[in-house]
This record gives structure tokens, C-alpha cells and sequence, in this order.
């Protein structure tokens, strides 16, 4: 009523005027969490890239870099610690790319968090190659690059979580830590802190540490009395009902059994003879003990060092499920994780785009109360993979030209995307058709494409779609969005729309 008074007493004009001008965007952005994943390559191998790489972070309203410090390929600091060394990544050694980052984004008021795969290794990785004795096994025996997914050989190496001494705690949290001390860093960046969920989401570890570890872990003898079967007076209805003073649980000759014998019945025996198959449980509860253990570990040691680090983590959208399949209740995490980062992706949810946004609201309301005792939960949105209808047929017809495939395979994907890539990209059509008449230079083409595919012309990826499931991601009243990635952003041309939405 107040506004309306006012209004009335100035001049019509200038009513008109002011209702008819675009109002300018001064306001701070209103959220508090603004951050993007990013690997190295985005920001290219000199000062001079890395300085406009990070302009353009700044422009786009960013306050949180997630950067790729270690992944599966190695380390992306010049470490010069003598057993750590070997493992940095060769363009990295003479280029100390975390120093001049964090100062470019400091200077812009920037928050940088390390991001760590933690427990995922290349197969050839320096690490796996020194000590193959930390590697998770299969009940056969095997490293997970023994596996076959689709038909190719699995690339990355697990390693065993549980493992001491091992891996965690001689390798992976040292170099944590000595990133952390060397660097004016503000978070570790926890990711593929976890076991393996896209191969046999239950068959690891049971190498020899865990397969002596498992049954002492959960109780399944005394190792004072290894031999003594413990009965205890039956006087209860429900068999499971005797559990408290705990009956040896493991059969006489154990120590005969094969690692597949005993892994064999650590997953599918039970407590008590005859009764419910629940030793998976122990098995299950062994796994997401250690993965949290280990935040424990390295958040301690850490701040022994640099009292003021934080910690973010990129998790699976489910913890209840994930701590089942994968090691990963992540809801133990929280006095040790401070920034929770579930990955939403729109590849973890079923159905169509529209029943995926509905599935999206629902399952981050369910987050923030399992995410209670964390101080920020920031949302995961992959942005590229939300154009995969558009970009893979194309990223298919590439590997076809450049593997000699059939005509009628190549035409078969040019369908799927004919009518867009004739609006935004008449030029590449007129290529492809014209080589699918009359083939040219197969690698002539691969390269246009190539060159599509890394800078996609405004429009072919539309915006509207990112918008859509960032606006959906806001409406929960969550306090910060993290979105995958700064290189899928520059592909599809997307930074305009995530500027326009983190500006807000
Ligand atoms: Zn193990």
C-alpha cells in the first residue's frame, strides 16, 4: 500500500520509464556456496593460461575452485619428497601449477580445495607398481585391473582402505599432508573415498589383511582361545537372541580354507549355524568403518600441521545405499568433512529430464537430514553430461571414423543430431554428409569434430536445460551448488548460463 502511494505522486513518465528499464544486477549473489570441479588441463600449462583461466572463474561469480591435485593418472605438484617424486604427473615437475592457482585465486577472493582420489589408482600408477602387496583383492585373488567392464579392461587400480601399514596410512594421507603443508590451501577435496560400486559392488577386500582382519574385527573367534567353540545354553526362542556372548563363528579347519573359501563365507555364512545368512552385515559394516576411519585419520593429521584446513567430500547420493554397496555411509564423515558435496548427476537418477528434476528435489530434501551434522551441503550438478544426447552420437561418429567404421553406422548417429547440427552448425554437417556420400580424410573430419566438441557453438548445448536443474537445486534452499566441470562448461558454452545463475 505504502509503495503505491509514493509511486502516484511522482509523473507518469518517469512511472513508465523507471517499469520499462532493465533493472541492473548490483546485489551480491545470494548463494553462499558458488564452486566448480576442475581438472588441470582446463586451466592449461603456463602462468598466463592459469591467470585467465581464473578470470574467468571470477567473471562467472565462482568463490570455490574444487581442483584436481592427484587423480588415477598421478600428482599434479611438483612433490620433490624422494619416494613421492616418481609419482608426479611429467608436465607438473618443472610447473608448480598449485602455487600459482591458489595465489590467482586468493587474489580473487577464491577458495581452492585439493582434490584427492583417494583410494582409485591408474593400473600403472607409480604406487601400484611399487607396492602391489596394497592393492584390494577380489575373492579369486585379483586387483581390480584384472576385470573386464563392457567388454574393456578396467582402468583403474583400488587400492585396500583397510590395509596398516598400507596404503592410507603410508601413502595417501602423507601426501595429503604434505600438500596441506606446503601449500595456503583451504580444504582437501575428498573423492573415490570408497570401495569400487561399478564392478562386483560387494567383492572387495578380502585380500590377506582383511581376510585375517574381518573375522577379528566383528568377533568371530577368540584369539586367546582360538579353538574353543564358546556354546553358550540355548534358552532363548530366536536363535540370534544368543548373540551377546558370541559363539566362535568360524568353522574348525578355517585356516584350510582357500581365500575364495573364505571369502565365500564371510560374505554369505551365518552367525549361527543354521541361522540367517548375516555375516554379509559384519562385512558390509567392516568396509564403511574403514573408509570413515579414514577421514578420521587424515582430518587429524592434517590440522596437526595447518590448524585451519577444512575438508570437502564428493559422495554418492544415497548413504544409506552407498554404505552397503560401496563402503560409503557417509554419514559418519561429518565431525571430519565439513563441506558436503553429494554428486546429484542426472546419470544417478532414472527416467526422462522432467521425472529426473522431481527425483532430484526429493532426494536432496532427504539429504539435508542426513547431512544434519555437516556444516554446509553443497550440491553436485554434472553440466556436460546433461547434453549427452546431443554430444555422443558425435563423440560416437569420431571413434568411428577414426577406428574405419561402417558408412551405415556413422549415418545412424549423424540422424540422431542432423537437425540440430544443421541450426548451429551447418558448416560440420555439410562435412559430415559430404564425407558420408563421398568419403575424404577420416582423420581430416575426426579433427573438425574434435574442435566441435571441445568449444560447441551457443545453443547447441542449450542452457535452459543447466538452468533448469540449477534453478530445481536453489528451490530446496540448499547453501551451495558444485558443478562438474570447468571443462564441460567451456565445451558446451555453458559459462554465460552459470554466470547468470551464481550472480543472482
Ligand atoms: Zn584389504
Amino acid at each position: 500500500m505504502k509503495r503505491a502511494k509514493s509511486v502516484s505522486a511522482v509523473p507518469m513518465g518517469l512511472v513508465l520509464a523507471a517499469l520499462l528499464a532493465v533493472p541492473e544486477v548490483t546485489a551480491a549473489p545470494t548463494l553462499a556456496g558458488r564452486a566448480v570441479w576442475a581438472s588441470p588441463r582446463d586451466a592449461g600449462l603456463t602462468e598466463a593460461s592459469v591467470v585467465a583461466y581464473v578470470e574467468q572463474l571470477a567473471k562467472a561469480h565462482v568463490n570455490t575452485l574444487v581442483m584436481e591435485v592427484k587423480t588415477s593418472a598421478g600428482l599434479f605438484w611438483p612433490s620433490t619428497t624422494e619416494r613421492f617424486a616418481p609419482a608426479v604427473v611429467a608436465e607438473y615437475r618443472d610447473f608448480d601449477f598449485p602455487a600459482i592457482l591458489i595465489r590467482e585465486c586468493h587474489k580473487r577472493k577464491i577458495a581452492v580445495h585439493a582434490w584427492f582420489f583417494d583410494f582409485a589408482e591408474g593400473a600403472s600408477s607409480y604406487v601400484v607398481q611399487q607396492h602391489p602387496e596394497w592393492l584390494a583383492l577380489s575373492p579369486e585373488g585379483k586387483p581390480t585391473p584384472a576385470e573386464v567392464l563392457r567388454g574393456r579392461p578396467y582402468r583403474l587400480a583400488w587400492m585396500c582402505p583397510a590395509r596398516r601399514p598400507g596404503y592410507t596410512d603410508q601413502w595417501l594421507i602423507p601426501l595429503i599432508k604434505e600438500f596441506a603443508q606446503r601449500y595456503d590451501v583451504d580444504a582437501i577435496h575428498h573423492d573415490y573415498v570408497r570401495y569400487p560400486g561399478d564392478l562386483a559392488p560387494d567383492t572387495y577386500c578380502f585380500c590377506d589383511y582383511c581376510l585375517e582382519q574381518i573375522p577379528k574385527d566383528a568377533g568371530y573367534y577368540s584369539p586367546a582361545h582360538p579353538d574353543h567353540p564358546l556354546l553358550a545354553p540355548m534358552d532363548r526362542p530366536h536363535l540370534e537372541a544368543h548373540w551377546e556372548r558370541s559363539p566362535k563363528v568360524l568353522p574348525p579347519n578355517w585356516k584350510d580354507y582357500s581365500r575364495e573359501m573364505k571369502s565365500r563365507l564371510l560374505l554369505e555364512g551365518s552367525f549361527f549355524p543354521g541361522g540367517n545368512r548375516d555375516l554379509d552385515y559384519f562385512f558390509y559394516e567392516y568396509r564403511a568403518h574403514h573408509v570413515a576411519r579414514f577421514t578420521r585419520e587424515v582430518f587429524e593429521e592434517v590440522r596437526k600441521a595447518k590448524p585451519k584446513v577444512e575438508f570437502s567430500a564428493a559422495v554418492f547420493k544415497n548413504p544409506v545405499q552407498s554404505g552397503r554397496f560401496i563402503g560409503q555411509d557417509w554419514r559418519r564423515f561429518a565431525p571430519w568433512v565439513q563441506y558436503l558435496m553429494p554428486m546429484d548427476y542426472r546419470s544417478h537418477y532414472g527416467g526422462e529430464f522432467e521425472t529426473h528434476l522431481d527425483l532430484l528435489a526429493e532426494s536432496i530434501q532427504q539429504q539435508k537430514v542426513w547431512a544434519a551434522d555437516f556444516d554446509h551441503l553443497w550440491i553436485g550438478v554434472a553440466a556436460y553430461q546433461l547434453y549427452d544426447a546431443e554430444r555422443a552420437p558425435l563423440d560416437r561418429l569420431r571413434r568411428l571414423l577414426r577406428e574405419g567404421g561402417p558408412v551405415s553406422e556413422m549415418q545412424a548417429e549423424l540422424d540422431k543430431v542432423s537437425a540440430r547440427l544443421k541450426v548451429y552448425a551447418p558448416d560440420l554437417h555439410a562435412a559430415i554428409v559430404a564425407h558420408l556420400r563421398e568419403p575424404g580424410s577420416p582423420e581430416a573430419l575426426a579433427a573438425k569434430l574434435d574442435a566441435f566438441l571441445s568449444g560447441m557453438p551457443v545453443g547447441y548445448a542449450q542452457p535452459d536445460r543447466l538452468t533448469k536443474v540449477l534453478d530445481t537445486v536453489r528451490a530446496q534452499g540448499v547453501d551451495g551448488v558444485v558443478i562438474f566441470s570447468t571443462g564441460g562448461l567451456a565445451a558446451g558454452n555453458l559459462w554465460d548460463a552459470v554466470g547468470d545463475f551464481f550472480g543472482r
